[in-house]
């Protein structure tokens, strides 16, 4: 049961007195105050935990700073969307939205190699006014003798750069709690010139113990990769381990299922599931075309897969794109055939305004339909 506070509610002492009473007429609830902050306001909530099927939601509904009163399903308590009864609130960081209604383009290197690659990236951003981007330190590899990353030993200079080129968010996988603690110290060390969005990979999508980990940090949002393996809903249970401990600021990324049903690409493109991710929970919804579709092959109509697939994601909606490119992808030490040329940059975010623009168009066309029928 989620209790939704009146907006701007702030739930002083007397507030959880008298929500405390309510509880504590019913045996063994439990409740955990939570405060959303949200793009546009922020909200507070209160979860109700333990058996309260037998609590009617009146009795908190009486109290006059309630809003309303949310009987979850046991499903996705925190992250659900619970038949549309739960709000969509976003979150902001680093001075950006994140919510089911942005729209950022984190383009940047799979994996730092080397300091002049990680500048000839975060400069051609820059030139082209954007702000957030993936630079990836720890790298899962599926054989030990692969590169593994740098590890922290690149983050000093990757911040650095990041500040001297306003980059106000990098995407970062982290494979260990351990490495949450690099990054901040790093961070730290670098007088805080950005901020990292912390990737948890396909690989460590059913890692608990490091979803816990993330999920009770605060300084870093999670940017959660459905697990190539299972279905959806193990992956969104998953996800709900993250916001559980207490980190609601997620992002959930389609980046394709592995099964031979998607040769010749790399992994089955799922971008048809962002309308579906959006609809079940709360969260933006990011799409991966670099690992979904896993090399740099034009169609007969000149346009690349990739470009393909980040296009179906995002003319239905997506809020996201992790996207991979390289100066010198032959010479990359980690998915080169799937990294796009810098030159072919400044065309990709114009193809991506392209869908951002033709998915408002669309969704302005079916609220024009949805009020003509209601009418
Ligand atoms: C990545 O984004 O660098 C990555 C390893 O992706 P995934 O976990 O989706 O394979
Ligand atoms: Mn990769």
């Amino acid at each position: 049961m989620i209790v939704v506070l009146k907006p701007d509610t702030q739930p002083g002492p007397s507030e959880r007195a008298a929500l405390r009473a309510v509880a504590a007429r019913y045996p063994h609830l439990e409740l955990r105050f939570h405060r959303v902050r949200g793009a546009l306001q922020d909200l507070h909530e209160v979860y109700v935990f333990g058996p309260t099927r037998q609590v009617p939601t009146e009795v908190f509904e009486e109290l006059p700073f309630v809003q309303k009163v949310i009987r979850v399903s046991s499903k996705y308590r925190i992250i659900g969307r619970h038949d549309g009864q739960a709000p969509e609130v976003g979150f902001e960081y680093q001075g950006l939205t994140f919510s089911q209604d942005s729209f950022h383009v984190f383009a940047g290197l799979c994996a730092v190699d080397t300091r002049e690659h990680v500048e000839t990236m975060m400069r051609a951003l820059a030139r082209l006014g954007i702000t957030t981007t993936r630079m990836g330190a720890y790298k899962p590899r599926t054989s030990p003798y692969d590169f593994q990353g740098h590890g922290r030993a690149c983050l000093p200079y990757v911040f650095e750069l990041a500040g001297k080129y306003g980059i106000r968010v990098i995407a970062m996988e982290v494979t260990h709690e351990a490495h949450l603690e690099e990054i901040h110290d790093a961070l730290a060390e670098a007088g805080h010139p950005t901020g990292v969005m912390v990737q948890i990979g396909t690989r460590n999508a059913q890692n608990f113990e490091l979803l816990k980990h993330v999920g009770r940090q605060h300084e870093f949002p999670v940017l959660f990769k459905r697990g190539m393996g299972i279905t959806l809903e193990e992956s969104l249970n998953a996800c709900e381990y993250v916001a559980t401990n207490g980190n609601h600021r997620i992002v959930f990324c389609l980046r394709g299922v592995k099964t031979n049903l998607g040769d010749p690409h790399r992994n089955l493109v799922d971008f048809a599931q962002v309308p579906v991710v959006k609809r079940q929970t709360r969260l933006p919804v990011c799409i991966d075309p670099s690992h979904s579709v896993g090399k740099k092959v034009p169609a007969p109509d000149r346009i690349l897969d990739i470009w393909h697939a980040a296009a179906q994601g995002v003319i239905a909606g997506a809020n996201m794109v992790l996207v991979d490119f390289h100066p010198r992808p032959e010479k990359a030490l980690c998915d080169g055939p799937q990294a796009m040329l810098m030159e072919e940059m400044e065309a990709f975010f114009e193809d991506m305004r392209i869908c951002r623009e033709a998915y408002r168009k669309r969704q302005a066309l079916a609220e024009r339909t949805a009020s003509a029928l209601a009418a």
